[in-house]
């Protein structure tokens, strides 16, 4: 019998061992624990080898309580974790027909034929309940081989996980006492402050007991996350909400957003409130600042379209760029950022227009225009149009530079739609 009272998630797959995926199922269980307030030890990545995969069985149900496999439910002959689990617990592996009928009907629906490989997945240890996948075609299981040791077992792929993690596993180990603390965290987002800063200006908030507040750095943005332990999910949401609060009057327009917010998000929701439009004008980032306001569904309500304006003759072209200015300034000046602005605001005849044009390198910089000089411009509805220069460092990488240009442009547009 085990002497610990802890979950163990066990990871199977030799691709993880070949470092070829990152092991994001491990990363979601752990936060799904924690939030749980299910105590969690252990964790074991283990390749598709029926032997090694046994071991793994042997040594968590020493030490752990319940154990939640990801991978190795596909159909193919190296997808091992329901045959090992079964031959390790001695027990006879049964084909349920009502996940045969699942898959069966599953493939019917997207116009294919069940491979006779597939037959493989409806097979499941006798006395094992079926985790239902409504996303995929392969089911896990939940399994009590014996007293004191409850098995979970989910497909590789993260997406069906999370489904079946969150509409029957949680609700199951809840049912079974389980997770009778749940922590649940919010996470405010900021930009345009430096984390010192704001651990400073957030002192008090960062010294409480439940719900703790701590802060962490994001892609180029702040962030803090606030945790409550408490009963219930509503008994943890009522904690942290005067703190989320309290945080938020003392920081003020750096904060612009929590959870899944992002600033295009955001942006895309306060146009939408003020029924207006943008267009976007982009130069070095070649499209991405276009593609991160499209992420979010339903931004053809606010979001025109762009001009990826690389090239100076498509600035002058397309976007009426003055060819004398780009020859005197450069296309990397604040003259040129407020001409792409107001020549996609007007062309595209949105109600802003936004413009990037910058030196991402690692190439390209100059003395007078380093890598990392960026400008930008915000062409306004009132047909007013600003520029801001920036000077995002050349060791912050391409990528950053481009990121945080594409953030920085949104924000300046947050702040003036707020305002
Ligand atoms: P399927 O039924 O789709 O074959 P499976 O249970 O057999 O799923 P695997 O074949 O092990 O799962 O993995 C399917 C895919 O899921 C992998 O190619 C990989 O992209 C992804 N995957 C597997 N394990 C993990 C993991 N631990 N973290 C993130 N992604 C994973």
């Amino acid at each position: 019998m085990s002497e610990s009272n802890a979950a163990e998630v066990i990871s199977v797959g030799t691709e993880l061992l070949l470092g070829e995926i990152l092991n994001t199922n491990a990363q979601f269980l752990a936060q799904e624990l924690a939030r749980l307030g299910i105590p969690h030890y252990y964790q074991t990545v283990v390749g598709d080898n029926i032997l090694r995969l046994q071991k793994a069985v042997a040594i968590g149900c020493e030490r752990s309580r319940l154990l939640i496999f990801t991978g190795g439910l596909g159909p193919t002959p190296d997808d091992l974790t329901t045959e090992a689990l079964a031959d390790f617990f001695q027990a006879r592996l049964i084909e349920r027909a009502e996940i045969l009928a699942d898959i069966a009907q599953k493939f019917a629906r997207r116009g294919r034929q069940m491979s006779p490989s597939n037959r493989k997945q409806a097979l499941i240890p006798e006395g094992a309940e079926v985790l239902p996948n409504p996303t995929g075609s392969a089911p896990g299981m939940i399994w009590q081989p014996r007293p004191g040791l409850t098995i979970l077992t989910f497909p590789g792929v993260p997406s069906e996980m999370q489904v079946m993690w969150r509409e029957t596993a949680v609700p199951f180990l809840l049912s079974q006492g389980w997770g009778e603390a749940v922590i649940y965290s919010r996470t405010l987002r900021f930009w345009g402050i430096a984390e010192s800063t704001l651990a400073e200006k957030v002192s008090a908030q960062l010294a409480l007991p439940n719900p703790t507040v701590a802060p962490y750095a994001g892609k180029g943005e702040v962030r803090l996350r606030i945790s409550a332990k408490a009963k219930t999910e509503a008994e943890a949401t009522q904690l942290i909400a005067p703190v989320a609060q309290q945080i938020q009057e003392i920081v003020g327009l750096d904060y612009y957003g929590s959870d899944d917010d992002t600033l295009a998000s955001v942006v895309g929701a306060l146009l939408k409130q003020a029924n207006q439009t943008v267009a976007v004008a982009e130069s070095c980032t070649g499209g991405g600042l276009g593609e991160f306001l499209t992420r979010v569904s339903g931004s053809s309500a606010y979001f025109r379209g762009g001009v990826i304006s690389y090239d100076n003759q498509v600035k002058v072209e397309l976007l009426g760029v003055s060819p004398e200015d780009l020859a005197q300034q450069g296309a990397v000046s604040d003259v040129v950022a407020q001409q792409m602005a107001t020549g996609v605001r007007e062309r595209l005849k949105s109600n802003w227009g936004l413009s990037i044009t910058g030196i991402a390198g690692p190439d390209g910089g100059s003395d007078t225009k380093p890598v990392g000089l960026v400008y930008l411009g915000l062409a306004a509805p009132d047909g007013l149009v600003e520029s801001y220069r920036y000077l995002f460092g050349e060791t912050r990488g391409r990528e950053m530079i481009r990121w945080f240009s594409i953030c920085t442009i949104l924000d300046l547009l947050r702040r003036r739609l707020v305002a």
